[in-house]
Protein backbone atom coordinates (compact mmCIF):
# COMPACT_ATOMS: atom_id res chain seq x y z
CA UNK A 1 0.00 0.00 0.00
CA UNK A 2 1.24 3.46 -0.10
CA UNK A 3 0.88 5.21 3.44
CA UNK A 4 -0.14 8.97 3.01
CA UNK A 5 1.88 10.52 6.57
CA UNK A 6 3.39 13.63 7.46
CA UNK A 7 5.93 14.31 10.69
CA UNK A 8 3.63 17.29 11.05
CA UNK A 9 0.79 15.14 12.32
CA UNK A 10 3.16 14.09 14.98
CA UNK A 11 3.54 17.95 16.62
CA UNK A 12 -0.21 17.97 17.69
CA UNK A 13 0.35 17.00 21.58
CA UNK A 14 -2.42 16.03 23.76
CA UNK A 15 -0.67 15.42 26.77
CA UNK A 16 0.74 12.82 28.82
CA UNK A 17 -2.36 11.19 29.97
CA UNK A 18 -4.36 11.41 26.49
CA UNK A 19 -4.80 8.18 24.36
CA UNK A 20 -4.38 9.71 20.89
CA UNK A 21 -1.13 10.06 21.14
CA UNK A 22 1.78 10.54 18.55
CA UNK A 23 3.15 7.58 19.57
CA UNK A 24 -0.17 5.76 17.65
CA UNK A 25 1.62 6.95 14.07
CA UNK A 26 5.56 5.52 15.95
CA UNK A 27 4.28 2.40 16.64
CA UNK A 28 1.96 2.19 12.95
CA UNK A 29 5.30 3.12 11.15
CA UNK A 30 7.58 0.90 13.39
CA UNK A 31 4.89 -2.17 12.52
CA UNK A 32 5.54 -1.31 8.78
CA UNK A 33 8.80 -1.09 8.56
CA UNK A 34 9.36 -4.99 8.52
CA UNK A 35 6.77 -4.99 5.80
CA UNK A 36 7.24 -5.48 2.06
CA UNK A 37 5.93 -3.17 -0.51
CA UNK A 38 5.23 -0.21 2.21
CA UNK A 39 5.71 3.39 0.34
CA UNK A 40 5.31 6.77 1.83
CA UNK A 41 3.87 10.04 0.42
CA UNK A 42 3.96 13.40 2.38
CA UNK A 43 0.47 14.88 1.15
CA UNK A 44 -0.37 18.41 0.51
CA UNK A 45 -2.07 20.26 3.47
CA UNK A 46 -5.65 20.69 2.64
CA UNK A 47 -6.70 24.30 2.15
CA UNK A 48 -9.32 26.22 4.27
CA UNK A 49 -11.70 26.35 1.65
CA UNK A 50 -11.67 22.49 1.08
CA UNK A 51 -12.43 22.32 5.00
CA UNK A 52 -15.65 25.01 4.65
CA UNK A 53 -16.64 22.38 1.96
CA UNK A 54 -18.02 20.06 5.28
CA UNK A 55 -17.77 22.61 7.94
CA UNK A 56 -18.97 26.01 8.98
CA UNK A 57 -16.34 28.80 8.06
CA UNK A 58 -16.95 30.39 11.38
CA UNK A 59 -16.08 27.24 13.43
CA UNK A 60 -12.93 26.71 11.41
CA UNK A 61 -11.74 30.43 12.07
CA UNK A 62 -12.64 29.65 16.05
CA UNK A 63 -9.99 26.56 15.40
CA UNK A 64 -7.42 28.43 13.98
CA UNK A 65 -7.56 30.67 16.46
CA UNK A 66 -8.10 28.57 19.59
CA UNK A 67 -4.45 26.96 18.29
CA UNK A 68 -2.92 30.23 17.30
CA UNK A 69 -3.74 31.40 21.13
CA UNK A 70 -1.76 28.32 21.95
CA UNK A 71 -4.63 25.79 22.18
CA UNK A 72 -5.61 23.89 25.38
CA UNK A 73 -9.24 21.94 26.16
CA UNK A 74 -11.60 22.71 23.72
CA UNK A 75 -13.70 20.13 25.62
CA UNK A 76 -12.85 17.60 27.99
CA UNK A 77 -11.42 14.74 25.66
CA UNK A 78 -10.84 17.19 22.61
CA UNK A 79 -7.38 19.30 22.44
CA UNK A 80 -5.02 21.24 20.91
CA UNK A 81 -1.85 23.11 21.07
CA UNK A 82 -0.11 25.83 18.30
CA UNK A 83 0.91 23.36 15.93
CA UNK A 84 -2.30 21.45 15.61
CA UNK A 85 -3.79 23.76 13.64
CA UNK A 86 -1.25 22.59 10.49
CA UNK A 87 -1.60 18.57 11.92
CA UNK A 88 -5.41 18.87 11.31
CA UNK A 89 -5.05 20.64 7.34
CA UNK A 90 -1.81 17.94 6.78
CA UNK A 91 -4.38 15.03 8.43
CA UNK A 92 -7.50 16.11 5.83
CA UNK A 93 -4.74 16.59 3.24
CA UNK A 94 -3.42 13.12 3.72
CA UNK A 95 -7.24 11.84 3.23
CA UNK A 96 -8.06 13.81 0.40
CA UNK A 97 -5.01 12.39 -1.29
CA UNK A 98 -6.17 8.88 -0.27
CA UNK A 99 -9.34 9.74 -2.15
CA UNK A 100 -7.96 11.53 -4.85
CA UNK A 101 -5.18 8.72 -5.26
CA UNK A 102 -7.46 5.97 -5.29
CA UNK A 103 -9.48 7.55 -8.17
CA UNK A 104 -6.43 8.14 -9.99
CA UNK A 105 -4.25 5.34 -9.74
CA UNK A 106 -3.82 1.84 -9.72
CA UNK A 107 -5.19 -0.28 -7.23
CA UNK A 108 -4.08 -3.55 -5.33
CA UNK A 109 -0.40 -2.89 -4.28
CA UNK A 110 -0.80 0.77 -4.56
CA UNK A 111 -4.27 1.12 -2.44
CA UNK A 112 -3.90 4.46 -0.55
CA UNK A 113 -3.91 4.28 3.63
CA UNK A 114 -3.83 7.78 4.93
CA UNK A 115 -2.01 7.98 8.66
CA UNK A 116 -3.20 11.63 9.54
CA UNK A 117 -4.24 12.80 13.20
CA UNK A 118 -6.20 14.40 14.55
CA UNK A 119 -8.64 11.33 13.53
CA UNK A 120 -11.98 13.01 12.30
CA UNK A 121 -15.09 10.98 12.31
CA UNK A 122 -16.41 12.96 15.73
CA UNK A 123 -16.06 16.26 14.13
CA UNK A 124 -19.51 17.83 13.32
CA UNK A 125 -20.49 20.42 11.01
CA UNK A 126 -19.67 23.12 13.18
CA UNK A 127 -17.99 21.95 16.37
CA UNK A 128 -14.92 19.46 17.84
CA UNK A 129 -15.42 16.45 19.99
CA UNK A 130 -13.93 12.97 20.66
CA UNK A 131 -10.62 14.15 19.89
CA UNK A 132 -11.29 15.29 16.30
CA UNK A 133 -11.86 19.00 15.03
CA UNK A 134 -11.84 18.71 10.82
CA UNK A 135 -13.85 15.36 9.61
CA UNK A 136 -11.25 13.92 7.76
CA UNK A 137 -13.47 11.45 5.82
CA UNK A 138 -15.63 14.17 5.30
CA UNK A 139 -12.74 16.13 3.76
CA UNK A 140 -11.83 13.42 1.59
CA UNK A 141 -15.46 12.48 0.00
CA UNK A 142 -16.77 15.97 -0.71
CA UNK A 143 -13.23 16.13 -2.44
CA UNK A 144 -13.81 13.47 -4.72
CA UNK A 145 -17.04 14.71 -5.71
CA UNK A 146 -15.98 18.34 -6.20
CA UNK A 147 -12.71 17.86 -8.42
CA UNK A 148 -13.25 14.32 -9.62
CA UNK A 149 -16.07 12.76 -11.78
CA UNK A 150 -17.44 10.66 -8.99
CA UNK A 151 -21.08 10.80 -8.76
CA UNK A 152 -21.70 8.85 -5.30
CA UNK A 153 -19.32 8.51 -2.58
CA UNK A 154 -19.81 5.31 0.19
CA UNK A 155 -18.25 5.42 3.26
CA UNK A 156 -17.83 2.51 5.78
CA UNK A 157 -16.57 2.84 9.36
CA UNK A 158 -15.72 0.25 11.49
CA UNK A 159 -14.00 2.16 14.00
CA UNK A 160 -15.64 0.99 17.42
CA UNK A 161 -17.26 4.31 18.25
CA UNK A 162 -20.25 5.62 16.09
CA UNK A 163 -18.97 8.00 13.28
CA UNK A 164 -21.59 10.79 14.58
CA UNK A 165 -19.67 13.87 12.97
CA UNK A 166 -19.58 12.01 9.41
CA UNK A 167 -22.96 10.62 9.67
CA UNK A 168 -23.79 14.81 10.66
CA UNK A 169 -22.42 16.43 7.56
CA UNK A 170 -24.05 13.49 5.04
CA UNK A 171 -26.92 12.79 6.81
CA UNK A 172 -29.18 15.03 4.14
CA UNK A 173 -27.12 13.69 1.47
CA UNK A 174 -28.43 11.26 -1.70
CA UNK A 175 -24.53 11.18 -2.98
CA UNK A 176 -22.84 9.80 0.01
CA UNK A 177 -23.47 6.73 1.72
CA UNK A 178 -22.21 6.13 5.05
CA UNK A 179 -22.40 2.77 7.21
CA UNK A 180 -21.36 2.75 10.80
CA UNK A 181 -20.73 -0.55 13.12
CA UNK A 182 -19.95 0.94 16.06
CA UNK A 183 -20.37 -0.80 20.36
CA UNK A 184 -24.06 0.18 21.67
CA UNK A 185 -23.41 2.56 24.52
CA UNK A 186 -19.89 3.90 24.07
CA UNK A 187 -19.45 7.38 22.95
CA UNK A 188 -20.66 9.67 21.78
CA UNK A 189 -24.16 7.81 22.17
CA UNK A 190 -25.75 7.94 18.46
CA UNK A 191 -25.95 5.42 15.68
CA UNK A 192 -29.15 3.62 16.50
CA UNK A 193 -30.77 1.32 13.97
CA UNK A 194 -33.63 4.20 13.17
CA UNK A 195 -30.95 6.81 12.23
CA UNK A 196 -31.25 6.45 8.49
CA UNK A 197 -31.13 10.01 7.12
CA UNK A 198 -33.37 12.63 6.02
CA UNK A 199 -34.84 14.35 2.81
CA UNK A 200 -32.86 13.44 0.01
CA UNK A 201 -30.78 11.53 2.16
CA UNK A 202 -33.30 8.87 3.41
CA UNK A 203 -31.89 5.74 3.70
CA UNK A 204 -28.15 6.50 3.16
CA UNK A 205 -27.31 6.49 6.64
CA UNK A 206 -26.66 3.19 7.83
CA UNK A 207 -26.53 2.24 11.59
CA UNK A 208 -25.32 -1.09 13.59
CA UNK A 209 -24.69 -0.88 17.16
CA UNK A 210 -23.42 -4.05 18.14
CA UNK A 211 -23.51 -5.90 21.40
CA UNK A 212 -20.49 -5.35 23.54
CA UNK A 213 -18.39 -8.70 22.58
CA UNK A 214 -19.08 -8.82 19.24
CA UNK A 215 -16.30 -10.81 17.31
CA UNK A 216 -15.06 -11.48 13.99
CA UNK A 217 -18.13 -14.24 12.55
CA UNK A 218 -20.40 -11.01 13.94
CA UNK A 219 -18.83 -7.90 11.94
CA UNK A 220 -18.35 -10.67 8.67
CA UNK A 221 -22.14 -11.45 8.89
CA UNK A 222 -22.73 -7.66 9.13
CA UNK A 223 -20.80 -7.23 6.32
CA UNK A 224 -22.01 -9.66 4.42
CA UNK A 225 -26.12 -9.13 5.30
CA UNK A 226 -26.49 -5.31 5.78
CA UNK A 227 -23.09 -3.01 4.53
CA UNK A 228 -22.35 -5.16 1.37
CA UNK A 229 -25.75 -5.39 -0.26
CA UNK A 230 -26.66 -2.01 1.13
CA UNK A 231 -23.52 -0.82 -1.11
CA UNK A 232 -24.09 -2.29 -4.16
CA UNK A 233 -27.35 -0.82 -4.53
CA UNK A 234 -25.98 2.74 -3.81
CA UNK A 235 -23.21 1.68 -6.27
CA UNK A 236 -20.18 4.43 -5.41
CA UNK A 237 -17.86 5.63 -7.52
CA UNK A 238 -15.45 5.47 -4.54
CA UNK A 239 -15.64 3.77 -1.16
CA UNK A 240 -13.35 5.66 1.73
CA UNK A 241 -12.91 3.30 4.79
CA UNK A 242 -12.84 5.26 8.33
CA UNK A 243 -10.71 2.76 9.45
CA UNK A 244 -9.88 2.53 13.43
CA UNK A 245 -8.68 -0.37 15.54
CA UNK A 246 -10.24 0.03 18.77
CA UNK A 247 -12.49 -2.89 17.89
CA UNK A 248 -9.81 -5.22 18.31
CA UNK A 249 -10.27 -7.51 21.83
CA UNK A 250 -7.13 -6.23 23.31
CA UNK A 251 -8.17 -2.28 22.90
CA UNK A 252 -7.88 -0.54 26.17
CA UNK A 253 -11.03 1.42 25.66
CA UNK A 254 -13.81 -0.71 24.15
CA UNK A 255 -15.64 -4.75 24.64
CA UNK A 256 -15.14 -5.65 21.11
CA UNK A 257 -13.42 -8.98 20.13
CA UNK A 258 -12.18 -8.22 16.89
CA UNK A 259 -9.28 -10.18 15.82
CA UNK A 260 -6.08 -9.04 14.15
CA UNK A 261 -6.90 -11.77 11.79
CA UNK A 262 -10.62 -9.85 11.54
CA UNK A 263 -9.35 -6.86 10.01
CA UNK A 264 -8.07 -9.05 7.05
CA UNK A 265 -11.35 -10.61 6.64
CA UNK A 266 -13.28 -6.82 6.33
CA UNK A 267 -10.48 -5.41 4.46
CA UNK A 268 -11.09 -8.81 1.78
CA UNK A 269 -14.45 -8.18 2.24
CA UNK A 270 -14.35 -4.40 1.15
CA UNK A 271 -11.88 -5.57 -1.48
CA UNK A 272 -14.08 -7.88 -3.13
CA UNK A 273 -17.20 -4.98 -2.90
CA UNK A 274 -15.08 -2.86 -4.37
CA UNK A 275 -14.23 -5.22 -7.16
CA UNK A 276 -18.53 -5.78 -8.07
CA UNK A 277 -19.12 -2.43 -7.74
CA UNK A 278 -16.00 -0.98 -10.11
CA UNK A 279 -15.28 1.54 -7.52
CA UNK A 280 -11.62 2.18 -5.94
CA UNK A 281 -10.96 2.17 -2.17
CA UNK A 282 -9.33 4.17 -0.24
CA UNK A 283 -8.13 3.70 4.09
CA UNK A 284 -8.49 6.67 6.33
CA UNK A 285 -7.34 6.21 10.13
CA UNK A 286 -9.64 7.23 13.14
CA UNK A 287 -8.84 5.56 16.06
CA UNK A 288 -7.08 2.87 17.94
CA UNK A 289 -5.25 3.12 21.51
CA UNK A 290 -4.17 -0.14 21.91
CA UNK A 291 -0.51 0.32 20.10
CA UNK A 292 0.74 -2.88 19.45
CA UNK A 293 -2.82 -4.37 18.12
CA UNK A 294 -3.12 -0.44 15.94
CA UNK A 295 0.14 -1.46 14.21
CA UNK A 296 -0.57 -4.74 13.95
CA UNK A 297 -4.36 -4.05 12.42
CA UNK A 298 -2.79 -1.58 10.39
CA UNK A 299 -0.19 -4.13 8.85
CA UNK A 300 -3.07 -6.50 8.56
CA UNK A 301 -4.93 -4.31 6.29
CA UNK A 302 -1.65 -3.95 4.06
CA UNK A 303 -0.72 -7.54 4.10
CA UNK A 304 -4.06 -8.06 2.48
CA UNK A 305 -3.25 -5.94 -0.30
CA UNK A 306 0.25 -7.20 -0.52
CA UNK A 307 -1.68 -11.04 -1.74
CA UNK A 308 -1.97 -12.47 1.81
CA UNK A 309 -5.58 -14.42 2.09
CA UNK A 310 -7.55 -13.88 5.42
CA UNK A 311 -8.35 -16.97 7.19
CA UNK A 312 -12.39 -17.12 7.40
CA UNK A 313 -13.43 -17.40 10.79
CA UNK A 314 -15.64 -20.18 11.44
CA UNK A 315 -18.29 -19.21 14.11
CA UNK A 316 -21.88 -18.61 13.68
CA UNK A 317 -23.17 -15.33 14.07
CA UNK A 318 -24.45 -15.03 17.95
CA UNK A 319 -28.12 -14.94 18.29
CA UNK A 320 -28.18 -11.29 19.61
CA UNK A 321 -26.47 -10.26 16.58
CA UNK A 322 -28.77 -11.80 13.86
CA UNK A 323 -31.65 -9.93 15.96
CA UNK A 324 -30.10 -7.03 15.17
CA UNK A 325 -29.37 -7.89 11.74
CA UNK A 326 -33.09 -8.04 10.73
CA UNK A 327 -33.58 -5.13 12.42
CA UNK A 328 -31.29 -3.26 10.49
CA UNK A 329 -32.26 -5.38 7.23
CA UNK A 330 -36.08 -4.15 7.41
CA UNK A 331 -35.08 -0.53 8.70
CA UNK A 332 -33.16 -0.37 4.87
CA UNK A 333 -35.65 -3.15 2.60
CA UNK A 334 -33.15 -5.29 2.09
CA UNK A 335 -35.32 -8.25 2.34
ZN1 LIG B 1 -12.96 5.07 18.04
Amino acid sequence: MKFGYSPRCLEHDTGPRHPETPDRLRAIREGLKRKHGVEYVDPDAATVDAVATVHERDYIEEVREFCADGGGDWDPDTTAVEESWDAMLKSAGSAQWAATSALDGEQGRNTPFSLGRPPGHHAVYDDAMGFCFVNNVGVAAQTAIDERDVDRVAIVDWDVHHGNGTQDIFYDREDVFFASLHEDGLYPGTGEVEETGEGAGDGTTLNVPLPAGADTSDYAAVFERAVEPAVERFDPGLLLVSAGFDAHRHDPISRMRLSTEGYAVLTDRLRGLCERVDAPIAFILEGGYGLDVLADGVAMVHETFDGRDPIEPDDEVSADVADLLDEVRAAHDLD
